[in-house]
């Protein structure tokens, strides 16, 4: 078991919410102790402790909210769980109902058609939960149920003695209702064992700390959330909390959805544990009692809790919104792989064929839908298409299944799809590169699905004969086309051809100015390494391209690193020549920094439009 683990209270605007609601009930001093368990009697009545914590273990506290107090009825929740657990849930449906009984706590019945205690939050259901516990011997069964409570509190809790032999002195009322459940078969062990462990589990001393870390083990879906061990699977949790919004507030259940909404259990000891599923547990201390049995403050601060922080489960609070972030054709925003001129023209006619569909969010079944109409509504006109998941958060099971079965659909009508899935929330294996995999092909960023989706358009569209500047000669290179015959061969010479393996670095970042570089042959890659491990693109240059043009001209080191993503083969002019042109021959250092300067600004222009939107 966890050490107990000190969780400190965070000042600041969530803690001074949390004292608002507490001062406000503190003016509330209505109600009576319990006092049919003598020692119940026996507390501060006034004592009044308020705690919220997250589901991500934040806990915000407030009053005597280190005070002990004995559990009592909120224990039938967790020993539930456990019997659940232990027995399956089957086994347990055999033994209660989950249905309102409308009655008190403590009422000696039976539904009158099924034999059975009504549900496993009035004392007849919760003294069968105690009986279906494991165990060698009782003090074995009881252990159990004492070390399944710690860990929803993430601590070693304890039984308070006094207030057991108490009860146990004077609890007739809970021993009529466990013979009476022996008589009607539903307890087949000795009745006053289960009474005795049920006294027991009362028993147990919590702080409005402990219960407020219990509640939010069971809004993170059974894991406690500081000490991170699992307490409950998350389909028992689902049960747990559906029997509780239910069944919970005894027959003061349906005021208590209605007007707070959120999953509870009070008990006599004066505490009251709300859960808002996937978000906070909250706790309350006040020991005074309405005529149900729950604390006055206890409810009344929920109540205000709820109000102030929107935390009703049945609150609407917008409508389900569509995940998709942004959309977008491949014309305005491309890849980051620096075009010809003839693929630019092809991809600038043709490119609203291939679109981006950025999501965002979780993808729950609503927002999906929505997702999933918008795209199969355009998906008729496009030859590619991109889903990028890179921003979603949880991908619901329905969710997955969804986008699979798009993949599916579209890949039969001939469009293909690129998945961006960085994190395989969707379970593909990134970068399947059979591109006849039905379920479309996965990157791991936007901009490598882009490029793909350009290639499939460029594929369709380009004319077959279509030139390719694949090799050139320094010649030919865009950046001293523009010069005649004479000054294109003398300008020519100051190069020097180099060729350079793939993969390998053609500069360092930070390296200095060590010349200016033009693309004959093959890609280069300029990228960074990101903080995900990741090498990123910043831009693919090709044959017909240059580099090194800022470190040459204004002297600053490489900012990025420059890698050849091919073979490459490059004309390098040196520095020292570069700069001698500037005394030997003017104009020729003049007519190419023209086409530097042009090519520069359209450089910009691509980077401008494949910014992040
Ligand atoms: N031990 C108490 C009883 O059975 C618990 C009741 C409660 O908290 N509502 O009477």
């Amino acid at each position: 078991m966890a050490q107990a683990l000190a969780a400190i209270s965070r000042p600041g605007v969530v803690a001074g919410i949390v004292d608002d609601v507490y001062r406000l009930c503190l003016a509330e001093r209505s109600g009576e102790l319990a006092d049919y368990i003598p020692e119940l009697a026996a507390v501060q009545p006034d004592s009044f402790a308020l705690c919220l914590a997250t589901a991500d273990g934040q806990i915000y506290g407030t009053g005597d909210d280190t005070t002990s107090f004995t559990i009592q009825s909120i224990s039938k929740p967790f020993t539930y769980a456990l019997a659940l657990a232990d027995r399956g849930p089957a086994a347990v449906a055999d033994r209660m109902d989950v249905e309102p009984s409308g009655e008190p706590f403590n009422e000696i019945s039976l539904d009158p058609v099924t034999e059975r205690p009504r549900n496993p939050m009035i004392n007849a259901g919760a003294i069968t939960a105690a009986s279906l516990i494991d165990g060698r011997d009782p003090a074995e069964r009881f252990d159990r149920i004492v070390r399944c409570y710690s860990r929803f509190a993430g601590r070693e809790l304890t039984m308070n003695e006094a207030v057991y032999a108490s009860e146990a002195r004077t609890g007739y009322r809970n021993r009529a209702i466990g013979y009476m459940l022996r008589s009607f078969g539903i307890i087949d062990s000795d009745p006053d064992e289960a009474v005795d462990r049920y006294f027991r589990q009362c028993s147990v001393d919590v702080t409005c700390r402990d219960l407020a870390v219990m509640a939010a083990t069971l809004a993170n879906n059974g894991v406690n959330p500081l000490s991170r061990e699992r307490a409950l699977s998350a389909a028992l949790t689902e049960q747990v909390l559906s029997v509780m919004t239910t069944c919970g507030m005894y027959n003061a259940a349906g005021d208590w959805v209605t007007t707070v909404g959120l999953p509870a259990k009070s008990g006599v000891g004066g505490g009251i544990l709300a859960v808002l599923p996937g978000q906070i547990g909250i706790a309350v201390y006040s020991p005074r009692l309405d005529a149900h049995g729950n604390s006055v403050r206890g409810v009344a601060a929920c109540r205000e809790l709820s109000r102030r922080l929107e935390l009703h489960f049945l609150h609407v609070t917008r409508a389900a919104r569509t995940a998709i972030r942004s959309e977008y054709t491949v014309t305005q925003v491309p890849s980051r792989l620096r075009r010809s001129t003839d693929e630019m023209a092809v991809l600038a006619e043709h490119g609203h064929r291939a679109r981006v569909y950025e999501l965002h969010g979780d993808l729950l079944f609503a927002g999906a839908e929505r997702a999933v109409r918008i795209i199969e509504e355009q998906a008729g006109e496009l030859a590619a298409l991109v889903v990028d998941l890179h921003r979603v958060g949880e991908v619901s099971a329905i969710a997955v299944r969804m986008l699979n079965g798009l993949e599916a659909e579209l890949a039969a009508t001939g469009c293909q799809v690129a998945i961006v899935d960085p994190d395989g929330k969707l379970g593909h294996t990134v970068s399947s590169l059979d591109p006849t995999d039905p379920r479309g092909r996965v990157f791991v960023d936007r901009d490598t699905a882009t490029e793909w989706c350009e290639n499939i358009v460029l594929a369709e569209y380009r004319p077959a004969d279509a030139p390719t500047c694949t090799s050139l000669s320094v010649e030919d290179h865009p950046a001293l086309a523009a010069l005649g015959p004479v000054e294109c061969s003398r300008l020519a010479t100051e190069f020097e051809i180099r060729t350079i393996a793939r993969g390998e670095i053609v500069a360092e970042r930070g390296s200095t100015r060590s010349g200016l570089y033009l693309i004959l042959e093959g890609r280069v890659r300029i990228g960074f390494d990101g903080a995900d491990g990741r090498n990123h693109r910043l831009v693919t240059l090709s044959a017909g391209m240059s580099f090194g043009e800022i470190p040459m001209l204004v002297g600053t080191p490489f900012v990025n690193e420059v890698r050849a993503e091919t073979a490459l083969r490059l004309a390098v002019l040196p520095p020292a020549r570069f700069d001698r042109l500037t005394d030997q021959a003017p104009h020729l250092k003049l007519a190419l920094l023209e086409r530097l300067a042009a090519n520069a600004y359209a450089q910009m222009d691509a980077a401008v439009r494949g910014g992040d939107y």
